[in-house]
Formats: C-alpha cells, sequence, structure tokens
C-alpha cells in the first residue's frame, strides 16, 4: 500500500502517537490506514452421510477440493456469507438450524480466521460455479483425503465424520501455527463440550 485513500498522499510505515504498532500513515493528511484480518466464512453442506465439496477452478489451490467458502462482505453477517459463497460455488440451497455453527480457525500468520457452519441441503440440485469446476457429494471412504485445498477444510471434515459417528456437533475453535517449512500445527483452543 503506497498511497492515501482519502488524499492520494504518499503513506509512511510508523508508531502513530499513542499506539505501539506501525501503521500506514498519510504524510499530508491523518489518515492512519489500519489493517486488520479478513473473515472466510462457508459451510460444510451435508445430505445423508454424505458432504458437498467442490474443486477449485482458481488459485489457489486449483483442481483440489474444498467446502464452499469465501471472504465476508461488508454489510453482510456471516451466516449471510456463507449462504452466498455456497450458493455461488455450489449452486447449492441448504438448510440452517440453530446449531449450525460448526468451526472456527485463527490463522494469524496470514491474518485470517475462519468460520464454517453446518447445514443440510434443501435439495440435490447443486452445480458448479465460475469457481469450481466440480461439485459432488462424498462420503467419509470417498472423500479424496489427499487433494483437500486447505488444512482448515480437512481439519472440519475430520471432526465432522468423527462427530456424525457420536451424533454431537460442538462448536470448536483452533488456532493455526504455521511453521518457517510450510509446516503447519493446528490446536483446538475452545470446544462447546469439554473434550
Ligand atoms: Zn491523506
Amino acid at each position: 500500500m503506497k498511497f492515501c485513500h482519502q488524499c492520494a498522499g504518499p503513506l509512511i510505515l510508523r508508531i502513530p502517537e499513542g499506539d505501539d504498532k506501525p501503521r500506514h500513515c498519510c504524510s499530508e493528511c491523518d489518515t492512519i490506514v489500519y489493517l486488520n484480518p479478513k473473515n472466510v466464512v462457508g459451510t460444510l453442506p451435508f445430505f445423508e452421510d454424505k458432504v458437498l465439496l467442490c474443486k477449485r477452478a482458481i488459485q489457489p489451490r486449483v483442481g483440489k477440493w474444498t467446502l464452499p467458502a469465501g471472504y465476508m462482505e461488508n454489510g453482510e453477517s456471516s451466516l449471510d456469507g456463507a449462504i452466498r459463497e455456497t450458493s455461488e460455488e455450489a449452486g447449492a440451497c441448504v438448510i440452517v438450524k440453530s446449531d449450525s455453527l460448526y468451526t472456527l480457525f485463527n490463522l494469524p500468520k496470514i491474518n485470517q480466521m475462519y468460520m464454517f457452519f453446518r447445514t443440510e441441503l434443501a435439495n440435490l440440485d447443486f452445480a458448479a460455479g465460475i469457481e469450481s469446476t466440480e461439485v459432488a457429494l462424498f462420503s467419509e471412504a470417498e472423500i479424496p483425503w489427499g487433494e483437500i485445498a486447505f488444512p482448515v477444510v480437512k481439519s472440519t471434515l475430520e471432526h465432522y465424520f468423527d462427530d456424525l459417528r457420536k451424533n454431537q456437533f460442538p462448536v470448536r475453535m483452533f488456532d493455526v501455527h504455521h511453521g518457517e517449512d510450510r509446516s503447519f500445527t493446528t490446536n483446538l483452543i475452545s470446544s462447546s463440550i469439554s473434550e
């Protein structure tokens, strides 16, 4: 980021008075540009013992499978955003119940927070949107486990099939820490049941 969105003056990185972190500060007006994490919202759409996955048509991880998810828009709730992404990427209509919130992931290294809702498919009338090349239902045994696009999606799917056996779906929050060598660890921080 180089220029102020208010006056187009050059931005410089400095710690503003009363703050303790470097910010992008305009050198010509008083504007300070604050950069904050982005929220990614999505659903785990299920039907009987199967889950709907989308094959990615876009980077990153083109050709890999994912749950429908994307960035929240301004003026939108997290759940509305998740439903919208599910419609856009999978052409799917889902039924939302009051216990739909399922997994949350903090990814401080890449400044993102993921949130997935567990939703039932309203019908089997789904189709790939422009960000997907294919959309399909998978049982646990059919899931292409080695071809899942993102660790947060894989973790959500693993917990889902485990929870399905117990017929209990607690809300869980995780912190994902990325290592130097592209490795990562996912730590359970909070659960709505004691585990
Ligand atoms: Zn300015």
